[in-house]
């Protein structure tokens, strides 16, 4: 089939691995598709992909900018990847008539403070809460703070910044340490409105769920709900493995569906991905995060769907696009991904193991996304991953002892950095 005249504008911080997977299923549609970004203004084109610059902090002119740019051909529909850029996706689609979320809703979402004032004004289950702005002391708040309790930033995803405080004295310490991730030059060049504070919130037990979905006309559908078996009890929280389909009994399921769904209600989420973290405990399901956006990184490549197995991204194409070919569940086998997690900050220097990894039965595809040479920072500063590992399997038992089966026959090594100042809190190390 070739739908020469349907147009997608991709809208992406990075362009790399994720972008390639949209790419990719837009050619076997025969689609054109269009890259904006605001990785570097400095040179006009730098990767020769032409893709268009824009400053997604600041999303109505990016907006604007989008329209002025296509004008005269505007695109079917504009998909955003990552947080950063959901914002600009919606002032855009809603300034070139096309379908897309309320630009507040989505604005909403971007704010996990704003965030959690919505979903706490509607009633829906989230952590008690509280902020305070980074030039605030932390005196302000002690009193009111209930151990333990989890700090994170408002506008920062991964988990990057996220930790866990049982007490006062580790309290402290979150707080600085976050306050000098914000203050960092990497961080503050991204000119989020939400880095001058602080979130701090009940820390919620309980086992974690993504749940991947898509909205249509306002009504959620859950494509896949994965499983995170890792403990995730901090005092960091980088991801480990997903598996999907959860082994939540059916009734813990639908209590989670139900939950997502008045969640994405409450914000008043219409149209496209969902990407939503749950926790379940006793008391039931409790939201810790709603995003308009796809599951990040290569992760998607776990998700199959239909007798054709297309992929996650096609399916988001064609329901952006209006191609109809959306109504398909996802395939019978258990699936699962393992991010693999930076064990220190170093050099990456070497990888050993691979091939008696990619060995491992049940493993499908494995990579290592980080380059040699490269420094790669451990959480809570860190926020990329070591690669990907991906297994299927008929449980999602075995899916996930292949993963971990596979990463134990993984070794990395790291060597410390030269002495320089250190980024984040200008300390020299060595
Ligand atoms: P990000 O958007 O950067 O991923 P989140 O707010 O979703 O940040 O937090 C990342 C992870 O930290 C969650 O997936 C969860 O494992 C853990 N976490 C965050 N907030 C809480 C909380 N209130 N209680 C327990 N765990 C939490």
């Amino acid at each position: 089939m070739n739908i020469a005249r349907k147009k997608l504008l991709i809208l992406a911080s990075k362009l790399g691995y994720q972008t390639r997977g949209f790419a990719d299923a837009a050619e076997v549609l025969g689609v054109e598709v269009h890259f904006a970004t605001d990785r570097c203004h400095k040179l006009d084109d730098p990767w020769s992909d032409g893709a268009v610059p824009l400053h997604f902090e600041k999303p109505q002119d990016a907006a604007k900018e989008i329209v002025q740019r296509f004008a005269s051909d505007p695109p079917d529909a504009i998909l955003a990847l990552g947080d950063r850029p959901t914002p600009t996706a919606a002032y855009a689609a809603r300034a070139l008539g096309i379908s897309g979320n309320a630009p507040e809703a989505v604005e909403r979402c971007r704010s996990k403070l704003a965030q959690r004032e919505t979903l706490h004004a509607a009633g829906l289950p989230v952590p008690e809460f509280l902020s305070l702005a980074l030039n605030e002391p932390v005196e302000t708040i002690m009193a009111q703070i209930k151990f333990p309790c989890v700090v994170k930033p408002l506008s920062l995803a991964a988990s990057q910044g996220v930790i866990r405080a049982d007490n006062e004295r580790q309290f402290r310490a979150a707080a600085s340490r976050i306050r000098a991730l914000l203050q960092s030059p990497e961080i503050q060049v991204t000119r989020e409105p939400g880095i001058d504070r602080l979130l701090i919130e009940e820390y919620i037990p309980g086992r974690e769920v993504a749940v991947e979905g898509l909205l249509d006309q306002g009504s959620l559908r859950i494509l896949a709900m994965f499983d995170k078996p890792d403990p995730l009890e901090g005092p960091y929280f980088e991801e480990t493995i997903y598996v999907t389909p959860s082994r939540l009994t059916g009734a813990q399921q639908s209590t989670v569906c139900d939950c997502a769904v008045h969640a994405v209600r409450a914000l008043g989420l219409t149209h496209g991905p969902v990407h939503a973290e749950l926790r379940m405990n006793e008391r039931g399901p409790w939201v810790l995060e709603i995003a308009p956006r796809p599951i990040g990184g290569l992760c998607s490549r776990a998700l199959r769907f239909g007798p054709q197995r297309i992929s996650l991204e096609e399916l988001l194409l064609r329901h952006a696009l209006g191609l109809g070919g959306t109504n398909v569940e996802r395939e019978p086998d258990a699936s699962g991904v393992m991010m693999i997690p930076v064990p220190r900050s170093g050099i990456f220097e070497r990888v050993e193991g691979l091939e008696d990894a990619e060995r491992v039965p049940s493993v499908t595809e494995m990579h290592i996304t980080a380059r040699l040479k490269d420094y790669v920072a451990a959480w809570p500063e860190g926020s990329s991953y070591l690669g990907f590992i991906f297994a299927r399997a008929e449980t999602p038992n075995k899916a996930e002892a292949a993963l971990r089966g596979a990463h134990a026959k993984l070794f990395f090594e790291f060597s410390p950095r030269l002495p320089v100042e250190h980024p984040i809190t200008g300390r020299i190390s060595a």
